[in-house]
């Protein structure tokens, strides 16, 4: 890809499109094209068919997607497969139309089944049950890898699909109701600490196993697999290492400068039991995470509560 190739990133005001925009502006790439959820509507198919006439973008990293935590994705699954379903199959396809050279699809981890082998290797896909908390996001995900694969088959079309593990750093959704796991509780250890509260309640049990990527991590493993990358097989990025969600809760009580005590709320969801990416693939390729999980948490807690004290 060079330098001044025509980049979409569709998806920019979202944590990872915000980190892709940020990388390819730090690599010194030509401004991406980008346009607000305003100005182009992703599931309007008319509107985003005239915007890749128009623009006809080369190279497309499709990281526009409705996003959301266990309850967010458990409480609208029908706005969640809906808009998921409509946004990837308009831009893979207009891009496709429009003559793009290459388009990188953003999958997640939870397309694999619940209770998948650990660490979850790619060709795990398609071989069990998913888990019913995020099953519609999870499916339009799923259509999106097979659409990009079909559109390689049938028209040559290069689209790459990445399955990214659970991501966290700034640009992050702080919202109790909708966010993930990491931001949610960098959220109540602030606020708790602030008000002086006794106790923090986790949702679940505390046992639940995640892999956390920091979002500058996975951009760069965007970019890097959209120089370096052309296949149809889909490639999982990741760190590696998981932890639970006890430990996750005592490592940001510890940032937080939390004394209390940490409850627990069964009567929420705990979801997949665990989590964990293989990244032989990509490690063989020849990238890897940077950020530690710590120092990735302790720098987005420090622009987190700057945020939340603000507002
Ligand atoms: P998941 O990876 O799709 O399950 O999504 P989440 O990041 O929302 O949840 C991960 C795990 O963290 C689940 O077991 C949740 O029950 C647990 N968890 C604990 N406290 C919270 C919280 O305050 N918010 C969220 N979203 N999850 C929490």
């Amino acid at each position: 890809m060079d330098k001044d190739a025509r980049i979409y990133v569709a998806g920019h005001r979202g944590m990872v499109g915000q980190a892709i925009v940020r990388l390819l502006e730090a690599e010194g790439f030509a401004a991406p094209i980008i346009r607000t959820h305003g100005e182009l509507d992703l599931t309007d198919q008319a509107a985003v068919r005239a915007f890749f006439e128009a623009e006809r973008p080369s190279h497309v990293f499709l990281a526009a997607a409705k996003v959301g935590g266990i309850l967010a994705n458990d409480s609208y699954p029908a706005d969640f497969i809906r808009d998921n379903l409509a946004i990837q199959t308009n831009v893979i396809d207009a891009a496709w139309r429009s003559g793009a050279e290459k388009l990188l699809f953003l999958g997640s981890s939870c397309i694999y089944p619940r209770d998948a082998a650990q660490p979850i290797r790619e060709d795990y896909l398609l071989t069990g049950p998913l888990e019913p908390t995020n099953q519609w996001y999870a499916i339009a995900k799923i259509a999106g890898i097979k659409m990009c694969q079909a559109y390689r088959q049938q028209y040559g079309f290069n689209a790459i699909c990445t399955q990214p593990t659970n991501v966290f750093g700034p640009g992050d959704n702080y919202d109790p109701e909708t966010s993930h796991v990491l931001a949610a509780l960098i959220r109540k250890f602030h606020e708790a600490v602030r008000r002086g509260d006794e106790t923090v309640t986790v949702w679940g049990t505390g046992r639940p196993q995640r892999e956390f990527i920091h979002v500058d991590d996975l951009a760069d493993a965007c970019l890097f697999l959209m120089r370096a990358y052309d296949e149809p097989d889909i490639i999982n990025i990741g760190t590696g290492k998981d932890i639970s969600i006890a430990d996750l809760a005592a490592m940001i009580g510890e940032i937080a400068g939390f004394k209390g005590a940490i409850v627990y709320d069964s009567d929420k969801p705990d979801g997949t039991p665990r989590k964990l990416l293989d990244v032989g693939r990509l490690r063989a390729l020849g990238w890897q995470a940077r950020i530690p999980l710590k120092a990735g948490i302790a720098r987005t807690y420090e622009e987190a509560a700057a945020l939340l004290d603000d507002g």
